[in-house]
């Protein structure tokens, strides 16, 4: 996959978008700043914009403590009771140094520095509080409905840890009370989703200062989870007619160069070695590999389409600011796979990869799913008729997908058009998880071919594509769905045994070894703590099934479970539960692919367009045997 966005960040560069909410949310920052200088006269402004759930301010401070949220609330609900004008002033650039200098505000003046001379400045002001803004704002402080003072936060001067360290504080603003609680809720809930506070809690992962920031240590509860995503990842990539690819985590800094990566990817690379006089870097991205390996052998139009698929892990450099829990790291795994196809398979292919991100991101229970195409740039390489023609037929996909899609007109790589989708959680936040993209430039820059039936040597297409992304990215926005309580084909323990007492101790082993012996994930919690204890703890662990068990149950041998949601089941005999359990948790599969489509015959000669089977509903493999002579 070449995208090297995982994270989509929030929108909060230069000028205030012209809405009524991002200007009171503005305005609400100048407010902000104000009361903070007014409680700490010493304190320097940054900068202060809206954002997209509210704004922040950036200040050279003392950290701020939790008490200071009410004091600068308090001041924040006399500066908007005063209901001062917000007046906006225009002068040149000299007036506003000289002004901003005779405050102090140094941050102010490095700002107008960089305003080309001659030019002429903007700020505002309400009563005593000045700022350097283009605006717009709300007339008067008194225009700020509600709002609240959310957290503190550190921050660097102009994004960069070699900058100066400031303190940022983050508010939000609404039109009305009502909406401002609801917000609050929504992040209380969001708070209680954070897959960082849920990972300690569940000891599903951890990171290590001494390993280093921003790499993954995976406990076993979190291995297991993620095993049961690689493993489904698999089985359907072989469904699907992909062969599985090993590559190595570190290649020869040329590998790199051919591919283009090291003249325009420099500052993401990790490491860099030298032994035996041949410099070497740790792999930033699969597809040079997998390219290494269509170019082990002279390629036959028959061979094509070749789709490898590796979970193949990944090194980048991120800066220590941008890291967040498992959503921005500097080790992660690609759900990646390569496509090396005819021109004339762009549209099946890219079709099955579409079908295949949606069958996936379903099954995982997001059924919210927006999509994007992204056409040719202004600049771009290769042939404009071959990008005519791929993006016709990538529009024709799209159009049979039968969903609504946006458009991003030129939005597209200089390399390829590409399919994104989005996915929304359950609690509406959106991410970027699956991406389809064509490629005409890293077959040139390896110079990949293959022998046409008239025998002339042609190149192939490449498609890069991911499904869920990276797997601990998509690893949080599981955790963050579920809140924790993975469905029972994820869950690391799927059933707890709690004997009441000590003489029913023996008969939890027993069910234990029952389940566990069908398959099933249990343990045993035979402590002598009170049975409430026992049940608390199974709830904070959030286990699906709790099995407890006394000596009438061991004498009828039979289990009364209890949900984690509190639901007590009758009792049942325990060979009914074991065989129920095993029902429910079973692996879901994707149903778009029916045995009777399965089957459909390999290596045909290059087909004409119009017979493509993508008009059909569903996505089928071409091949049902995943490994090729
Ligand atoms: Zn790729
Ligand atoms: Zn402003």
């Amino acid at each position: 996959m070449k995208d090297k966005e995982q994270v989509i960040r929030p929108r909060d560069k230069g000028d205030v978008p012209d809405d009524p909410l991002s200007r009171m949310r503005h305005s609400a920052s100048h407010v902000m700043a104000d009361a903070v200088r007014r409680l700490r006269p010493n304190a320097k402004v940054a900068i202060g914009p809206s954002i997209e759930t509210g704004f922040y301010y950036d200040f050279d401070t003392e950290p701020f403590e939790p008490g200071d949220v009410e004091r600068i609330e308090a001041e924040m609900r006399k500066i908007i009771a005063e209901n001062l004008p917000f007046e906006r002033r225009v002068v040149s650039r000299d007036e506003a140094l000289k002004l901003f200098r005779s405050r102090g505000e140094k941050y102010k003046v490095e700002i107008i520095e960089s305003i080309p001379e001659g030019d002429e400045v903007s700020y505002f002001q309400h009563g005593d509080f000045i700022d350097l803004c283009r605006g717009p704002h709300v007339e008067r402080t008194g225009d700020i409905k509600a709002f609240k003072v959310l957290s503190f936060a550190g921050a660097y001067w102009r994004g960069d840890e070699r900058n100066a360290q400031l303190q940022r504080i983050y508010g939000t603003a609404f039109g009305s009370e009502q909406e401002l609680k609801e917000h609050l809720a929504r992040l209380e809930e969001a708070k209680r989703r954070d897959h960082r506070l849920l990972g300690k809690q569940l000891d599903l992962y951890s990171m290590d200062d001494l390993v280093g920031p921003g790499f993954v240590l995976w406990h076993p509860k979190g291995a297991f989870v993620r095993f049961q995503v690689e493993d489904l990842i698999r089985r359907e990539n072989l469904r699907r007619g992909y062969e599985l690819v090993y590559t190595p985590h570190v290649a020869r800094e040329q590998l790199l160069e051919t591919s283009g990566h090291l003249a325009h990817y420099k500052e993401n690379l990790f490491g860099g070695m030298e032994l035996d006089g041949q410099r070497f870097l740790v792999k930033p991205m699969n597809c040079p590999f997998h390219i290494a390996i269509y170019r082990s052998q002279m390629r036959s139009y028959r061979d094509l389409p070749l789709r490898y698929s590796e979970l193949g892990t990944v090194y980048r450099y991120e800066r220590s600011g941008a890291l967040h829990g498992l959503l921005r790291v500097r080790g992660f795994t690609q759900d990646d796979g390569h496509l090396f196809i005819r021109e004339d398979q762009i549209g099946d292919e890219v079709a099955r990869c579409v079908h295949f991100a949606l069958d996936m991101l379903n099954l995982f229970g997001f059924k919210d799913i927006e999509l994007f195409l992204s056409t040719r740039p202004e600049s771009f390489m290769g042939d404009a008729a071959v990008w005519d023609r791929a993006e016709e037929a990538l529009k024709g996909v799209m159009d049979r997908l039968g969903r609504p899609y946006q458009m991003d007109e030129g939005g597209g790589a200089f390399y390829g058009p590409k399919i994104d989708l989005k996915i929304k959680d359950a609690i509406g936040r959106e991410w970027q998880c699956s991406t389809v993209q064509l490629d005409f430039q890293l077959p040139l820059n390896f110079d990949l071919e293959y022998v046409a039936p008239d025998g002339s040597r042609q190149r192939p297409v490449m498609v890069h594509r991911a499904l869920l992304g990276s797997i601990e990215r998509f690893m949080a926005v599981l955790i963050e769905q579920h809140a924790g309580a993975f469905p029972l084909w994820l869950a690391p323990v799927q059933a707890r045994v709690l004997s009441v007492s000590e003489k029913a101790a023996d008969y939890a082993t027993q069910v234990v070894e029952r389940l566990r012996f069908a398959g099933l994930r249990a343990e045993a919690d035979t402590t002598a703590d009170k049975l409430g204890a026992k049940v608390r703890r199974a709830q904070m662990e959030k286990i699906p099934y709790m099995v407890v068990v006394g000596e009438k149950d061991m004498a009828a041998h039979v289990v009364s479970p209890r949900t984690r949601e509190g639901q007590q089941q009758p009792a049942e005999p325990l060979d009914d539960f074991v065989r129920r359990l095993a029902e429910e948790s079973v692996m879901p599969q994707l149903l778009s692919l029916q045995p009777s489509q399965a089957s459909q015959p390999s290596g045909a000669a290059p087909a004409s367009p119009s017979s493509s089977p993508i008009s059909q509903p569903i996505s089928q493999p071409t091949s049902g045997v995943p490994g090729k002579p």
